[in-house]
């Protein structure tokens, strides 16, 4: 029975029928709607990914392979990334200012937010 299984648009005033809780057109537009208001979706752009590696392109020009350390002394590391000094999951801008250190001290910096995260719930 295909007809039972459909059900009207959950946008009201949309009279389109689908299996979904959205019609195709209107689902598209919740999808762009949360990549625009999502900001972890945001740092995913080309944009952002290019405004990375021009801050670890500086930091190397400047200090070399070098981690100022998270919780441990600066270290030489070959392996930098760019992440937000104000995490964005946090409030913090996603163009806001970025800070270089190497993956290891970026995961762990991710794993105690993770921690804390645990810790509220
Ligand atoms: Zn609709
Ligand atoms: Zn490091």
């Amino acid at each position: 029975m295909p007809r039972a299984s459909k059900r009207v648009c959950a946008v009201s005033g949309c009279p389109a029928m689908q299996a979904d809780r959205l019609c195709p057109p209107h689902r598209a537009e919740r999808e762009r709607h949360q990549r625009q208001t999502t900001p972890t979706k945001r740092t995913r752009t080309w944009g952002e990914q290019k405004r990375r590696k021009a801050a670890v392109d500086r930091h190397r020009a400047t200090v070399g392979n070098w981690c100022p350390g998270y919780q441990r002394p600066a270290h030489p590391a070959a392996d930098l990334t760019a992440d937000h000094i104000d995490e964005i999951s946090l409030g913090g801008a996603p163009d806001g200012e970025l800070q270089v250190c190497c993956r290891s001290c970026n995961s762990a910096k991710a794993g105690r937010r993770q921690a804390s995260d645990l810790r509220k719930s």
